[in-house]
């Protein structure tokens, strides 16, 4: 499919200008102008846009598959500055990709000067975070989750950077910019390896632990992915039942066919699935029922007004209906407050995890406090 999407854009290019691959599903188009002021500059890049729309909508046939494609587009003019080397230039162009993503993809977006510092904060981050893993400043937390009885039924393992100029570092400063690389494998490489030692070892003691563990999409779509985790349970003694992962809906939307296969695989040797964030995606429910999940995680966003909002609480509602259908357990993830949990448990059989019950706290904390 990518060979017949460099095709057609390769077609709709002039002479002299350069259509080049540069990630499994990211082009960069360099277009020359005559005339080099920035209004006729952006007219023929939004002209081109356009065009880069129009003929990738239209569908492809691979495989005796039709497959409709839509593109999120970046553009830097240039020459812009004094830093107008090559590499600079890209950047540019992949924070402006970034901006149209995040406006719902489908469309360009310029580069401005003033997404310059964040363009220059991620790559900070991820300069300083390539070291992070071999530096040991990684740290995990874990958050309990709990049973309407009460009972701790097991945790979610959460990342953490302890930064040694600027500490204790938040995942939602850097897992984005992990993401964006082979970074964020190497970091779930080292999360997973750290929940299968805790789990390996409470279980050795005679104290079942059962973890959940983040998973992003890159890591998962790695060919070697299956074969390295049961490697790793093997190696590490930890019973597959006894690891969660947690993914999100957008895995499941390109390549299903590989990712269920997978699934399956890892399913069939005890390994559980829960779909995180589940209600914030857009994909229909119909997958539910392709895949071996065994639970879904209800977003934060619609616990913590579900007691006083309709439409979240009828979300919840749908939810809970679905995962009964299916025999699914359901995860309330961020439940703060006494009101917020018994509207859940008026409304069905749900697990909590949220600071009402416990904060995240270092794995070590954590494990004196509950494990032994
Ligand atoms: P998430 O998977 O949705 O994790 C739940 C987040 O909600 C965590 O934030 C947790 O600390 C927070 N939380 C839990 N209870 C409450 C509550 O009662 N109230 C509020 N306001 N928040 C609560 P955290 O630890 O900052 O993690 C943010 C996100 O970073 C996670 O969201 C997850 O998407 C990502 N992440 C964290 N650790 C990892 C990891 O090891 N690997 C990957 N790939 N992603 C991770
Ligand atoms: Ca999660
Ligand atoms: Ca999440
Ligand atoms: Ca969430």
């Amino acid at each position: 499919l990518l060979k017949a999407v460099g095709a057609r854009l390769q077609e709709l290019v002039r002479d002299g200008d350069t259509v080049a691959r540069m990630a499994a599903d990211e082009f960069a188009i360099l277009l020359s102008v005559v005339d080099r002021t920035p209004e006729a500059a952006s007219r023929h890049a939004l002209h081109v846009a356009e065009k880069i729309q129009t003929a990738l909508n239209a569908p492809f046939q691979t495989e005796g598959e039709t497959i409709r494609v839509t593109a999120s587009i970046g553009i830097a003019l240039f020459p812009e500055g004094d830093d107008d080397t090559p590499s600079e230039i890209l950047r540019r162009a992949n924070t402006a990709l970034h901006r149209a993503k995040d406006g719902g993809g489908n469309q360009p977006a310029f580069f401005e000067a003033s997404m310059g510092d964040s363009a220059a904060e991620s790559f900070r981050i991820e300069r300083e975070l390539r070291v992070a893993v071999q530096n040991h400043e990684l740290r995990l937390y874990l958050q309990p989750q709990f049973n309407a009885l009460g009972e701790r039924v097991g945790a979610e393992a959460l990342v953490r950077w302890q930064h040694p100029a600027r500490g204790l570092i938040p995942p939602g400063a850097f897992i984005p910019v992990a993401e964006e690389s082979d970074l964020i494998v190497e970091l779930g490489v080292w999360v997973m390896t750290e929940a299968c030692r805790l789990i390996a070892a409470a279980t050795c003691a005679g104290l079942p632990l059962t973890l959940s563990v983040n998973l992003s999409p890159r890591h998962f779509r790695q060919k070697n992915f299956v074969a390295w985790l049961r490697d790793l349970l093997d190696k590490s003694g930890t019973p597959p039942s006894q690891l969660t992962l947690e993914i999100t809906e957008g895995l499941i939307i390109d390549n299903v066919s590989d990712i269920v296969a997978k699934m399956n695989e890892l399913s069939k040797i005890g390994v559980h699935f829960s779909i995180d964030d589940f209600g914030t995606g857009y994909s229909s429910l119909a997958y539910l029922k392709r895949l071996p999940i065994d639970e879904l995680k209800i977003d934060k966003t619609f616990v913590q007004d579900a007691p006083h909002d309709p439409s979240d609480a009828a979300l919840i509602e749908t939810i809970l209906a679905v995962a009964r259908h299916l025999q699914l357990k359901v995860v309330a993830e961020g439940v703060e407050t006494e009101e917020q949990a018994a509207f859940l448990n008026s409304r069905g059989e749900v697990i909590h995890q949220g600071y009402l019950f416990g904060r995240p706290e270092p794995a070590e904390d954590w494990i004196a406090r509950w494990i032994t």
